[in-house]
């Protein structure tokens, strides 16, 4: 087909939507390691896993066999409010760049919270509503989660506790009035409502709290209040899987128009957009049926692919969650305050872990002020004001096409464009001003965090 006849943005039919997750854990060989009761050390059951974890969700996190998990009927129909989500081709970034490359970007943040974690939100929200539960709980670092979670327990009329990272919750105000007004509590962690949040108030005074401090108290929370468990917007088997919904529309988009990326990009937090992009072209890649270079773009201040060690080690920083071999920071890693977009996690999904162990992908870091560029850059040109996260991918892909003008080669760039930036203004601001400033760890601060790795045989 000739390439006019692309258009700028490829929508799908709403029947043309997946009715299926996709699972890759089926289809690798070496299986990601499991979770770890982290008292034990021997691997979780779903009967622990239960009193955490609604049962659904436990089945599909246990789940490496079966490839195809149904999407049920009522989450499709959400998904119908604001999917199928456009997959844009950059024709104005390609020719301003002057770039031989084919530079395309799925768009994630045409819904209220702005971003894709709204597309597992609403699944774990229907199978704690199915189970009968009052509500949930969880964490949230720049915002975006516990916003989608918000919105989606509202759809089911289901309580939503949400503990805010703390530097979070005084930068980002409205996000915070965003997720009251879907009917969710907010509170600033660390807090005094749970143990684990006095106790790390007590040994950090000041702190300005971690993703790993705000997940220990939403999960102590949840079990020790009847009726409530406890949800999780990254990271887990069970998010990858309800993000495959993007890569499974991202490949039925490009087929429709026999398109083939060379490249698939995607930043990484803990690891679901990015998983849920590549799910599809990954399964094609495990099965030997094609290639693809796959980049995960990590930030320069929280490198857990690039710079951390793959090993078991605590999901939070109150060594009360399972653990997960991954590659990790070390859980009493906090990313320096001075950090402004997201991304903070210290480990990474685990499936995401293995494959990048086995060498089917590869991983990048940015320095925040570069990664503002890129936004400051594809704002302007493209149209959308992107989410700094998003923007570690744009940068890459930036990085890529000018390479590509070097070369001359005529690569097919695909990245995933997670969300808009109207609640990162803050941050905005900073690379207005001049006052941003990139913060890069030392070997030592690493080191010192990683030797607290717990020792599992
Ligand atoms: C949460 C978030 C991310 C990072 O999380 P992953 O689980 O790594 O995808 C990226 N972009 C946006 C807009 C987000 O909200």
């Amino acid at each position: 087909m000739s390439e006019k006849a692309i258009p700028y943005k490829i929508y799908l039919e709403e029947s043309e939507m997946p009715t299926s997750w996709y699972n890759m854990r089926a289809d690798m060989k070496v299986k990601p390691a499991p979770l770890l009761n982290p008292g034990t050390h021997k691997p979780l059951t779903a009967e622990e896993m239960s009193g955490i974890f609604c049962e659904e969700l436990v089945a599909q996190e246990l789940d490496d066999t079966t490839a195809y998990i149904k999407i049920p009927d009522e989450i499709r129909n959400f998904y119908k409010m604001y999917r199928p989500s456009p997959l844009v081709r950059a024709y104005c970034l390609e020719q301003k760049l002057g770039t031989p490359a084919k530079i395309y970007y799925k768009f994630e943040g045409n819904n209220t919270s702005g971003s894709h974690k709204l597309n597992s939100a609403i699944a774990q929200a229907y199978y704690a509503k199915k189970q009968g539960l009052k509500g949930v709980t969880t964490e949230t670092g720049a915002g975006q989660w516990g916003t989608a979670l918000s919105m989606a327990c509202a759809y089911f009329d289901l309580d939503c506790k949400v503990y805010m990272v703390k530097v979070s919750y005084e930068q980002k105000p409205f996000r915070r009035e965003v997720m009251r007004t879907y009917g969710a509590s907010v509170t600033p962690s660390p807090s005094e409502t749970t143990d684990v949040g006095k106790k790390i108030l007590a040994e950090h005074p000041g702190t300005t709290g971690s993703l790993g401090c705000a997940i220990s108290e939403a999960v102590e929370v949840a079990v020790k209040n009847p009726g409530y468990r406890y949800v999780l917007g990254s990271v887990l088997n069970q998010v990858l899987l309800h993000q495959s919904v993007i890569g499974l529309e991202t490949k039925a988009a490009m087929d429709k128009y026999g398109i083939k990326p060379d490249v698939i990009i995607g930043c990484a937090g803990g690891g679901s957009n990015l998983g849920g992009l590549i799910a599809p072209f990954m399964g094609e890649k495990l099965r030997g049926e094609a290639d693809y270079r796959i980049i995960a773009v990590e930030p320069a201040s929280c490198p857990s692919f690039t710079r951390g060690t793959y090993a078991y080690d605590f999901c939070d920083t109150g060594m009360i969650c399972p653990l997960a071999k991954m590659y990790t920071l070390g859980s009493g890693f906090i990313p320096s305050a001075n950090h402004a977009g997201g991304l903070r996690f210290h480990g990474m999904s685990t499936t995401l872990s293995q494959l990048y162990h086995d060498g089917y992908m590869e991983a990048v870091s940015a320095e925040q002020t570069s990664v503002f560029e890129a936004a400051e850059k594809f704002a302007r040109i493209e149209g959308i004001l992107p989410a700094p996260e998003s923007s570690h991918a744009i940068k890459a892909a930036i990085d890529e096409a000018l390479k590509c003008k070097e070369t001359g080669e005529e690569k097919t760039i695909l990245f995933g464009l997670t969300g808009t930036g109207y609640f990162d203004l803050v941050a905005y601001q900073k690379f207005n001003d001049g006052e941003m400033s990139d913060y890069i760890p030392s070997d030592e601060e690493i080191a010192a965090a990683v030797a607290k790795l717990p020792k599992v045989e």
